[in-house]
């Protein structure tokens, strides 16, 4: 088994989508990014990534690289988790933690879950997102952050 572990964190602008494990999520602000920021999804792939020792998606995914401008990043989860495949290992579950002053993220999990459990192709058991304040001390609504956790298992 390989366990690894991803951070990130994008700006809140105005003019912007924001896109959280590929659910769109009405708000007067988006993140900001080369790609579709999808900060929870980056963090994600960097701790698949990190599991797997194989660097980062700065490295995979450059931001100088036109290709990913305002990419899809469910997109590149699935060529991350190709990549994991390829490398003899399968998802042994993943746990998501999201800090956000705002929106309220609640009504939202779920379809969130069902999003990752989709690009996994496995139970939504294995798949755990939650979402956090921090109480105004953190990024204090001017960003969203996520940090990732993923347990990995070999032989398959
Ligand atoms: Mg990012």
């Amino acid at each position: 088994m390989r366990i690894g572990f991803g951070y990130d964190v994008h700006r809140l602008v105005e003019g912007r989508r924001l896109i959280l494990c590929g659910v769109e999520i009405p708000h007067e602000k988006g993140l900001l990014g080369h790609s579709d920021a999808d900060v929870a999804v980056h963090a994600l792939m960097d701790a698949i990534l990190g599991a797997l020792a194989l660097g980062d998606i700065g490295k995979l995914f450059p931001d100088t690289d036109a290709k990913y401008k305002d990419a899809d990043s469910m997109k590149l989860l699935a060529q991350v988790v190709e990549i994991m495949e390829k490398n003899g290992f399968a998802l042994g579950n993943l746990d998501i933690t999201i800090t956000a002053e705002k929106p309220k993220l609640s009504p939202f999990i779920m379809k969130m879950r069902e999003n990752l459990a989709a690009a996994f192709s496995c139970d939504i058991s294995k798949v755990s997102v939650k979402a956090t304040t921090e109480e105004g001390l953190g990024l204090a609504g001017n960003g969203i952050g996520a940090y990732a956790v993923v347990m990995l298992e070999a032989g398959n």
